[in-house]
């Protein structure tokens, strides 16, 4: 895809990235020529799941491949609004939905916010799909202050995982304001964005008040959402290296995708990518049986192939959590293959990476 005719200083600026969003059919077929199921899918999807792709993320894409990556997560496909694919699905199969509008309580400890609706791009895969349709609206500042209340109230909550939508789309100001309040609750330890614009529009990094802020309410965490290989560019390096200089850890969440990254090879691509830039691959989530995406689900063993396959290919630091959502709001569990062969008391035969059978006895003094 060509965009060299941009001027590098309106490319770098996230403003322009975002006023300049496809998100029609015409504009889209300026750059690519489109197969007829996803003509089908932008026309189909239109006022349930729009479209909306930066000119950064839709640069990485091959025009020429119909199965890149990058296009499958961005560009609407007809089997979005298939009905036998819509009637799988659920719009909120992990009950997020709760009370106060915005804020779900799910563990003793920890609450997620959302506090937009708008992103930069809207991925085909997304968990919160059920949004897409209420259009591009942040919460109001009274809708902040009773999620912020609530957070004072139960003294419980240590950490607070700000969501959205893209929550890091919201000015400065609101930003600085959220975390500002969330500052002055002492039980409040840990702060984190769940944000995919190191992914989709990196340029948001590039702008020094933004990380005079986060740095300023330390410990403020990073979770980011790469999914393959290809997202990794020296822009998204930057605005990670931007991250970490200010003290801010970025972890990576990286939803396991049918036809996306499905393979033990780009899955191991992917993760040693992921360290080269020093973000530590937190979870792989197997995909949720969610409304419009049930299409990405692949099964669970090839969740357990792909992680059997990454022990003893890269650095332990470089192997995520492979986890599943339960339904219901019941939480997450994570998987393992199974390594232990057979066990008898205190005697386990176990299997190595590498496949080999090696006995080990536990002798307790
Ligand atoms: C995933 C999630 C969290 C955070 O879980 P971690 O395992 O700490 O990343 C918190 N609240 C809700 C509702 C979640 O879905």
């Amino acid at each position: 895809m060509d965009f060299s005719k941009v001027p590098a200083h309106l490319w770098r600026d996230y403003n322009w990235q975002i006023r300049n969003r496809i998100r029609t059919l015409e504009e889209l077929q300026n750059y690519i020529k489109l197969l007829p199921e996803e003509i089908e899918g932008i026309k189909g999807t239109q006022g349930l799941y729009p479209m909306a792709i930066t000119p950064y993320y839709l640069s990485l894409m091959d025009p020429d491949d119909p199965q890149d990556p990058v296009r499958l997560q961005a560009i609407p496909r007809a089997v979005e609004v298939d009905e036998a694919i819509q009637k799988k699905g659920e719009p909120d199969p992990l009950r997020e939905e709760g009370d106060i509008p915005g804020l779900t309580h799910r563990y003793p400890d920890r609450v997620l916010m959302t506090v937009t609706t708008f992103c930069a791009v809207y991925c085909r895969h997304c968990m919160r799909k059920r949004i897409f349709s209420e259009g591009e609206r942040a919460r109001t500042k009274e809708e902040i202050d009773r999620m912020i209340s609530y957070i004072k109230e139960h003294e419980e909550v240590r950490d607070v995982l700000i969501s959205g939508g893209e929550p890091l789309s919201l000015g400065n100001e609101k930003i600085d304001y959220i975390l500002s309040e969330l500052r002055k609750i002492k039980h409040v330890e840990i702060i984190r964005f769940g944000t995919r614009l190191p992914v989709l529009a990196p340029q948001r990094f590039f702008d020094d008040e933004l990380l005079d802020i986060l740095e300023r309410y330390s410990p403020v965490w990073i979770n980011t959402h790469f999914n393959h290989p290809k997202e990794i560019t020296d822009l998204s390096a930057e605005a990670v290296d931007r991250l970490l200089r200010r003290g801010i850890p970025v972890n990576n969440q990286t939803v396991l995708l049918k036809g996306v990254n499905d393979d033990p090879e780009t899955m191991l691509e992917l993760m040693r990518s992921l360290l080269m830039i020093k973000v530590k691959p937190q979870y792989l989530f197997h995909c949720d049986p969610v409304k419009g995406a049930i299409h990405f689900r692949t099964s669970l063993d090839k969740g357990l192939e792909i992680m059997k396959f990454l022990r003893g290919r890269i650095s332990g630091m470089g192997i995520p959590t492979y986890a599943v959502d339960l339904p219901g709001g019941k939480g997450k569990v994570p998987l393992l293959p199974n390594y232990v062969l057979e066990r008898e008391g205190d005697r386990l035969v176990f299997e190595s990476f590498s496949g080999e059978r090696v006995e080990y006895t536990i002798d307790e003094v």
